[in-house]
C-alpha cells in the first residue's frame, strides 16, 4: 500500500526545506520525497497549503496519571510525588490502560508519534495501549528500592520480569514499542539499584533512563549523602553514557555539564513541569553551548497538565529567552531539533525516527499553518514554535499509517480494544 502526499510544504528536519513537493510513503516507510508532483501511488492525498514536519518525539512521560490532571497543582516536587503515588499505587492495569490511552490520544493531536514513558512495575498498559492508539512508544518499568532514603520495597525484579514479559509480547521489528529500563532517582533508588538498571540495559541494548537533579531539594538530600552534585553521583556510579536519558537535569554546575557532554547522555528537558512545581530553569543554553543532547518532554499530566510538544516547544523558547534576557539563546530552530531528531536519538532511534528521509520510518505530522507573508524555512520554524497549536495539526501518520485525520484519533480497530490482562 503506498501514499502519496502531494502539494505541500516539507521541512524535513534534515535536508534543505523544499516549499512545495511530495511525500511518496510506502508501507511503513518514507520511499521518496521533494520538490515536483512525485509518481503514481495506490492513493493520493492532496496537501496543498499543508506544512509536513517529522513526528514529535516526547522524550519523558508518565501516561498512568493521564487521568489524574489537576490532583497535586501546587505543592513542590517530594509532595507531589507522596500525592501522585497514592494514585498510581492504587489503579489497576485497567485503569492504568485507560490513562495511558487518553494520554496517547491527546499526544497524537499535538504532533506526537513517539514518546519514552517509565512508570512503576509494567510498562504493559502504556504499550498496550500505544498500539491501540497507533503511538509509537519506547516504554520502561521503573525501578526503586528507597523511599528519600528509608528502605522500601525493592521493585527490581518485578519490573525486569514485567518488561521482559511486555517486550515478548510487543516489541516487533515494527518497533511500535520498544523496551527500555528505568531507575526512578537517585532518592528512590539504592547506588547498587542504579548500577544493576544500567548493566541490564547494557546487557539488552535498551535506554537506560532516570530522573536526575530535578529539584533543589534533591540536591541538598544527594549532596548529604554523598558530598557529590547528583550528576557527579551518577557518573561517579559509572551509569553516565550516550544510552542514559537524564530527566529534568534543572540544577547542574559546570563541571556537571562538561561531565555530561563529555559522556554522550541525553537530557530530557521539561520546561514546563519545572516551571509548575517551581523546581526552576534548567541550564539549557549553557548545555548546548557545552554540546550536550538536549530532547524535549512534557512529563506527566499531573506536572503539566497536557501532553502537547508544540506548547512545550514555544514555553520552552520563551522561558529562557526570558530568563537570560535574551532573543538569542534559544531559536526555534533549536526547539523544533529538539523536539524530533535530538529525541529519536536520545530513545535510541535516530536512525529510524526523527527526520523525513527516504528509508526511514513514515511518522510525520501535516498542519495548515496560517498563511505566511512567505513560506520559507524561517516563517514555518516561526509558525510551529511561536504560534501553532494542535488545532492545527490535521494528519498524523506513524509506521505508514494514518492514525489521526481531519483532526480526529483513528483508533485501531475494536478487535484489538481490551484491557490487559491482571497480572
Ligand atoms: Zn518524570
Amino acid at each position: 500500500m503506498s501514499l502519496l502526499i502531494r502539494g505541500v510544504a516539507i521541512l524535513p528536519g534534515e535536508g534543505p526545506f523544499i516549499p512545495e513537493g511530495f511525500i511518496l510513503i510506502d508501507g511503513d516507510r518514507i520511499r521518496a520525497l521533494g520538490p515536483g508532483t512525485g509518481l503514481a501511488a495506490d492513493e493520493v492525498r492532496d496537501a496543498a497549503g499543508m506544512v509536513a514536519i517529522p513526528g514529535l518525539v516526547n522524550v519523558h512521560t508518565h501516561l498512568a496519571l493521564s487521568t489524574f490532571r489537576g490532583l497535586a497543582d501546587d505543592v513542590r516536587l517530594f509532595a507531589f510525588l507522596a500525592e501522585t503515588r497514592k494514585r498510581w499505587g492504587t489503579a489497576t492495569m485497567e485503569e492504568t490502560f485507560a490513562a495511558a490511552r487518553a494520554g496517547c490520544r491527546e499526544a497524537l493531536h499535538s504532533g506526537t508519534t513517539c514518546l519514552y514513558d517509565s512508570h512503576a512495575i509494567s510498562p504493559q498498559p502504556v504499550a498496550m495501549a500505544g498500539r491501540d492508539v497507533g503511538m509509537r512508544v519506547v516504554g520502561a518499568g521503573s525501578a526503586r528500592s528507597t523511599w528519600f532514603g528509608a528502605p522500601a520495597r525493592d521493585t527490581f525484579a518485578d519490573v525486569l520480569r514485567e518488561t521482559e514479559a511486555t517486550a515478548a509480547r510487543y516489541a516487533r521489528r515494527d518497533l511500535m514499542y520498544v523496551p527500555s529500563l528505568a531507575a526512578h532517582s537517585p532518592y528512590h533508588c539504592t547506588a547498587e539499584q542504579i548500577q544493576r538498571v544500567k548493566t541490564v540495559c547494557r546487557e539488552r541494548g535498551w535506554v537506560f533512563a532516570i530522573h536526575l537533579a530535578e529539584c533543589e531539594e534533591e540536591v541538598q538530600l544527594i549532596r548529604q549523602w554523598t558530598g557529590k552534585t547528583p550528576a557527579a553521583y551518577l557518573d561517579s556510579l559509572g551509569v553516565l553514557d550516550e544510552r542514559t536519558l537524564l530527566a529534568h537535569a534543572v540544577f547542574l554546575d559546570v563541571d556537571d555539564i562538561g561531565r555530561l557532554a563529555h559522556r554522550g547522555s541525553h537530557i530530557a528537558h521539561c520546561p514546563k513541569s519545572n516551571a509548575k512545581l517551581g523546581d526552576g530553569v534548567a541550564p539549557v543554553p549553557e548545555c548546548l553551548r557545552a554540546g550536550v543532547s538536549i530532547a524535549l518532554g512534557t512529563d506527566s499530566m499531573v506536572s503539566n497538565n497536557t501532553l502537547d510538544m508544540l506548547e512545550e516547544m514555544r514555553f520552552g523558547a520563551l522561558i529562557h529567552r526570558g530568563v537570560h534576557r535574551d532573543p538569542t539563546v534559544i531559536t526555534a530552530r533549536t526547539m523544533f531539533e529538539m523536539a524530533t531528531l535530538a529525541g529519536a536519538r536520545a530513545v535510541g532511534l535516530d536512525r529510524e525516527i526523527g527526520s523525513l528521509r527516504p528509508g526511514k520510518k513514515a511518522d510525520l505530522v501535516l498542519l495548515a499553518l496560517a498563511p505566511p507573508l512567505a513560506r520559507t524555512e524561517e516563517s514555518v520554524l516561526s509558525e510551529l514554535v511561536f504560534h501553532a497549536t494542535s488545532r492545527d495539526v490535521r494528519t498524523v501518520i506513524v509506521n505508514g499509517r494514518i492514525v489521526l485525520d481531519e483532526g480526529e484519533c483513528l483508533d485501531a480497530p475494536a478487535a484489538t480494544r481490551r484491557a490487559p490482562e491482571a497480572e
